[in-house]
């Protein structure tokens, strides 16, 4: 969905629309949408340059890296972003002043699509959990340690600390 920048009214532009992308766009590959992802977004230009501030919503499910359960993930993100044209940053980098967070344009178009999906990826969590205490899967009986409570759980870091000390022992 391509803005043209030379096409914003003087009042601004408001998008309010659902979009639709397929997992393999995203950071996280185990991700289901329960729902489309919701955007709410106004774009106004001042001189050369356009912001883009607005709202993004969605509802997902992902798996949980620790117990492999499926779980919902709601996502409510706001965003505030400063678009520049892209010639901008040219003269910036001859100038040797990078700055990494500078957005910029090309081509006079800005891809509001783009921007929605980027903040829907910072939203993810690096390493996507249930639940913060989730102890994952017993590595003993295999069931999931919330779920079955199972006896093996509670003694199996010490037994494996003591069996390793027997062995360093047996070496000596
Ligand atoms: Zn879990
Ligand atoms: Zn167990």
């Amino acid at each position: 969905m391509q803005i043209d920048v030379d096409r914003i009214p003087k009042e601004g532009l408001k998008i309010r629309r659902d979009f639709d992308f397929p997992s393999l766009e995203l950071v996280e590959e185990c991700v289901v949408f329960l729902q489309p992802v919701h955007a709410d977004v106004a774009v106004d230009k001042i001189g050369e340059e356009v912001r883009v501030k607005g709202r993004v919503t969605a509802h997902l499910s992902f798996v949980c890296s620790r117990c492999l359960t499926p779980f919902e993930f709601p996502v409510d993100s706001r965003f505030d972003l400063v678009f520049l044209p892209e010639e901008l940053h040219e003269l910036k980098d001859g100038l040797g002043e990078e700055d990494l967070d500078q957005l910029f344009y090309k081509d006079r178009e800005i891809d509001i699509r783009e921007v929605i999906l980027e903040q829907l990826n910072l939203t993810f969590p690096a390493k996507p959990l249930c639940s913060e205490g989730c102890e994952g899967i017993c590595a003993v009986c295999g069931q999931i340690r919330r779920d079955s409570h199972c006896a093996c759980l509670a003694q199996e870091p010490e037994g494996r600390l003591s069996q390793l000390k027997n062995l360093l022992k047996d070496k000596r």
